[in-house]
């Protein structure tokens, strides 16, 4: 017989709250003091402040917007109350309330004088609970008494069965399971409040190292899965291709981009397939290294592709690896989702048969009907533009289409990651670094400039086209719309002819046609256009030395990492280049703070910083569109130290004791390891 669920029960299990253990882990966001009454006197902005006083001149005011306000008093001073939505009957409630008791957030200054707005009030002189409060997270119409009571009904009921062993506990300091969870529910009034609030009690440590301990294992037992693959068999006797790449080329190496071919070429050798991410500043050089890698796997006559996040992007390996493969037998085959069914086909074919031996292009490479002869190698560039899903699918397909062999995997990114980041979410991926960038580039100078000197800048590049320089003019992100964005770039664009007539301008946006789009930028690259009117399209990768001056119109609405790669763009040969971000006033503190960081540092891992202190990691990794979150409890960043003690204490954990891991991680990750493939 089926049990009618309450419209409470029907809001808990919508919040994932069904068995015991869901509600028993379902921890407080944090806690609300009431364990005490404060004084006016001692109140400071931005504290949740519990009074017991009087209230006076209670009034309904009419000005802009109709409000209650009243003024209220306690022994040591006063303050204001204030109500936006208020009932016709609340003014005589309050005028005849008496002593009362209120809670709630303090506002204002001390000069001005505080208010609280939207109190709750409760009775005066009612006895104050002996522990903090929890405030649990919630949804609409769930109240906190409903919630807390099936918590600690649960909490009665539920078996405390500590996964953790004693030896990792006695290593680490950690109290029980059991101990923690419940200080976490109910804390007494002599528990340390401060550490309860920021998390670092010791309960919360051991919350969040549990958590922080499972991922580490799965990291452990992802790496050991990958170690039982078997990858293509490589030899590297022979370097004919390389050289005849890297002769092509033209350039000596810088000395990282020889250390990571080293550390690659390391992998590639190995019996299972490797999980390399190659780290590099925009504009350090992540494609000839591709290229010279693709030499050496091609080398063994087996393929490899290339796959890259936008279709400009992809064309434009495709072109660089058809000029780098020139004078060799290999044949570079182009595919992606733009091409005409019956070039499809061909493409296809030519794959499948093996005729195709360097493959380019977009996510259409990892579509269904794309199956390789024998990929020993997937590059994967600015892999951090690929949703997690994207990245996984690759990692089946390689599987299936190959039977039993899975192929190599490099991935590319401007975006570095910090340590403990890489550490704890990016699977088990082995990193390598290009910390340096070719000779002769210089710093590009970075200006900021309000919007209304517009046509003054465009007065100046006229003379700066005439000597020769090329222009990428990147038109504001309009995040609501995409044909309002479109718009934008096209009366830009328009505009921007008008007023310089003389000069050649192109403009390049994602609705064109693939054709229309490789036309537009290899007309740039020819330097038959000077200034390239373009949306965000150019954001990644894009690459054409001439051009020195990037101007970005609404740089407030841009990110940081998106503000580092578009300017990337210039500064690419031995001009001295020029970023100019335009910007439109008010601006928020968040935009100000980007904008600064972008004119104070041209470093990377300096605005990968910064970045990540801002935005948190789901969003960073460009896991926000997975909508998991993939940690509950614990934060990377804050809890940086943790993430060390867990990662020795996985180590210890499935060495010892195996079989407790797995459950370990069951507890804690529920099916949540599969990102950890990726
Ligand atoms: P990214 O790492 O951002 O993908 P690219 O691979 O596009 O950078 O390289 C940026 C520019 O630097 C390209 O024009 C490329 O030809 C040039 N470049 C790469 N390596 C060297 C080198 N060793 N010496 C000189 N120029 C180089
Ligand atoms: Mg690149």
């Amino acid at each position: 017989m089926a049990v009618k669920r309450t419209a409470s029960e029907e809001k808990m299990q919508a919040l994932g709250l069904v068995s015991d253990s869901d509600f028993v882990f379902h921890l407080p966001l944090r806690y609300e003091d009431e364990t005490q009454i404060h004084h006016i006197a001692d109140i400071y902005p931005g504290q949740v402040a519990q009074l017991e006083g009087v209230v006076e001149n209670v009034a309904v005011s009419y000005g802009h917007r109709k409000q209650l306000t009243a003024t209220f008093k306690d022994a040591t001073g006063k303050i204001s109350l204030r109500w936006i939505h208020f009932y016709g009957s609340q003014k005589a409630q309050l005028e005849k309330a008496g002593l009362i008791r209120i809670r709630g957030e303090v506002r204002g200054s001390s000069m001005w004088g505080y208010e609280i707005i939207h109190p709750k009030i409760s009775k005066a002189g009612q006895s104050l609970p002996q522990t903090l409060t929890p405030v649990y997270p919630s949804t609409e119409g769930l109240t906190q008494p409903v919630l807390r009571k099936a918590i600690l009904a649960a909490l009665s009921r539920v078996d405390f069965k500590d996964t953790v062993p004693e030896e990792i506990k006695e290593k680490f300091h950690l109290p029980s399971l059991k101990e923690s969870i419940f200080i976490l529910h109910n804390p007494s009034q002599h528990e340390n409040t401060y550490a309860l609030l920021d998390k670092t009690h010791p309960a919360w440590q051991r919350i969040k190292f549990d958590e922080l301990l499972a991922q580490q294992i799965a990291l452990y037992l992802a790496r050991q899965a990958r170690t039982q693959l078997n990858a293509p068999k490589l030899t590297f006797d022979d370097t004919l291709l390389f050289d005849k790449v890297l002769k092509t080329f033209g350039l000596p190496l810088t000395a990282a981009q020889q250390r990571v071919i080293q550390e690659i070429k390391q992998d590639l050798l190995k019996p299972y397939p490797m999980h390399r991410l190659l780290q590099g500043d925009v504009g350090s050089g992540k494609t000839i290294v591709a290229a010279l890698t693709a030499a050496l796997v091609l080398q063994n006559h087996q393929q490899v592709a290339i796959m890259a996040p936008t279709e400009i992007l992809a064309e434009q390996h495709f072109y660089k690896m058809k000029k780098w493969f020139e004078h060799t037998s290999i044949e570079v085959v182009w595919l992606s989702g733009s091409l005409k069914v019956k070039e499809k086909r061909e493409a296809l074919e030519k794959i499948q048969s093996g005729e195709a031996q360097l493959i380019i292009g977009t996510q259409a490479l990892i579509q269904k009907g794309v199956e390789f002869a024998n990929l020993a190698l997937m590059i994967i560039d600015e892999q951090h533009r690929f949703g997690v899903g994207q990245r996984l699918s690759l990692s089946k397909k390689g599987e299936d289409s190959q039977l039993d062999i899975v192929p190599h995997q490099l991935n590319m990114s401007a975006t570095p990651i910090p340590r403990t980041l890489a550490m704890s979410y990016l699977a088990d991926v082995d990193v390598s670094i290009i910390d340096e960038l070719p000779p002769g580039r210089q710093t590009i100078l970075t200006k900021l400039m309000l919007n209304e000197r517009r046509d003054e800048l465009l007065n100046h590049l006229r003379v700066e086209c005439q000597s020769g320089k090329q222009v990428y003019w990147v038109c504001p992100l309009v995040e609501e719309s995409e044909t309002l964005q479109l718009q934008t770039a096209v009366d830009t664009y328009q505009y921007i002819q008008e007023y310089l007539p003389d000069l050649k301008i192109g403009l390049l946006h994602g609705r064109m046609a693939a054709k229309e789009k490789a036309q537009v930028m290899q007309a740039f690259a020819n330097r038959e256009l000077a200034i390239l009117v373009a949306t965000t399209v150019i954001e990644v990768g894009v690459d054409v030395p001439n051009a020195s001056i990037m101007v970005i119109e609404h740089a407030e609405r841009f990110g940081l990492a998106q503000l580092h790669q578009l300017r990337g763009r210039v500064g690419r040969g031995d001009i001295a280049s020029v970023c100019i971000l335009l910007y439109q006033n008010p601006l928020s503190n968040t935009a100000k703070y980007r904008l600064k960081a972008l004119h104070e540092t041209n470093d990377g891992f300096e605005i990968a910083r910064r970045d990540l202190e801002q935005r948190g990691p789901g969003e960073f990794l460009g896991l926000r569109q997975s909508g998991e979150q993939l940690l509950r409890f614990a934060d990377v960043h804050s809890d940086a130290n943790l993430v060390e003690k867990a990662r020795e204490g996985a180590m210890l954990f499935l060495q010892h004791y195996p079989e407790l891991a797995h459950q370990h991680v069951e507890r804690w990750l529920k099916g949540k390891t599969d990102y950890l493939r990726s």
